[in-house]
């Protein structure tokens, strides 16, 4: 059982949007944070400097998550350098839209979002669960989104890859606690990243009792408490962040 060494928090899409504010969190928690990404080098690297700049560190791992293969191997080099290290958190976290209305749906767009959803939640948390049962501690994260609870028009791809996950998250949750491994959903709303840049939040806003689309940092903080070693009771649970969008 791996108790000692480094704490480590590995974030799927961690470069941008949700995924860097949780690292930048996650790191001032005190976390070794490993940054997964697919594409955009910059930006991860950009992410890794203000962990630096803020005194705390981690790595780069890139990969794409809806890749088994390249999950698996990437996955296994990592461990082969850190032996004595474990990773505590998961937050699975990777995802992205291809909206269309279901009669123009093209198969693509239907299996690259559930791919990137549900495969991706089973390839990265398949591999590392077996060292958070062993060690009898653990917290997976799942972000899905208000679409996975309420259906959104124009996204039932992301609607269904979004539900799918998060009935993933309860069967999940349900396997792990005995072993002290938590598994949660949070929901966020509109969040002002670069996957929301192309909606109108002026009309938005509007059907948002807040008034506003929300911030990374604010869907973050619920994470870094799920992620934290006093959420222990909670397991299985789906948490909105939302600005009071009816749910
Ligand atoms: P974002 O700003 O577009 O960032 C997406 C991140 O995911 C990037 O770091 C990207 O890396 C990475 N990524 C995409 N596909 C990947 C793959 N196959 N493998 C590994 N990494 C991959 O998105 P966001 O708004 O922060 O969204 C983050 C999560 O929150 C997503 O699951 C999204 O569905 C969910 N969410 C967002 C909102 C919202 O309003 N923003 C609302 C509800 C739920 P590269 O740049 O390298 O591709």
């Amino acid at each position: 059982m791996k108790t000692g060494g480094r704490k480590y928090a590995l974030v799927t899409g961690g470069s941008r949007g949700i995924g860097r504010a949780v690292c930048l969190r996650l790191s001032e928690m005190g976390f070794r944070v490993i940054i997964n990404y697919r594409s955009n080098d910059a930006e991860a690297e950009n992410v890794l400097s203000m962990i630096r700049e803020n005194g705390g560190d981690g790595e780069l791992l890139k990969f794409d998550v809806a890749d088994k293969a390249a999950v698996e191997s990437s996955v296994a080099g990592w461990k082969e350098a850190h032996p004595d290290d474990c990773i505590r958190v998961l937050v699975n976290n990777a995802g992205f839209r291809r909206d269309s209305l279901l009669v123009w749906m093209e198969d693509n767009d239907w299996n690259a979002v559930i791919d990137v959803t549900l495969k991706g939640f089973l390839n990265v948390t398949r591999i590392l669960l077996p060292d958070m049962l062993v060690s009898r501690y653990g917290r997976i994260i799942n972000i899905a989104s208000l679409s996975g609870i309420k259906g959104l028009p124009g996204q039932t791809n992301y609607s269904a890859a979004k539900g799918g996950l998060i009935a993933a998250t309860k069967a999940l949750a349900q396997e792990t606690a005995k072993k002290k491994v938590t598994v949660n959903a949070v929901a966020p709303g509109f969040i002002a990243t670069d996957m929301t840049e192309d909606l109108d939040e002026n009309e938005l806003r509007k059907l948002i009792p807040a008034g506003r689309f929300g911030k990374p940092e604010e869907v973050a903080a619920l994470v870094g408490f799920l992620a934290s070693e006093e959420s222990s009771y909670i397991t299985g649970e789906v948490i909105s962040v939302n600005g009071g969008l009816y749910t």
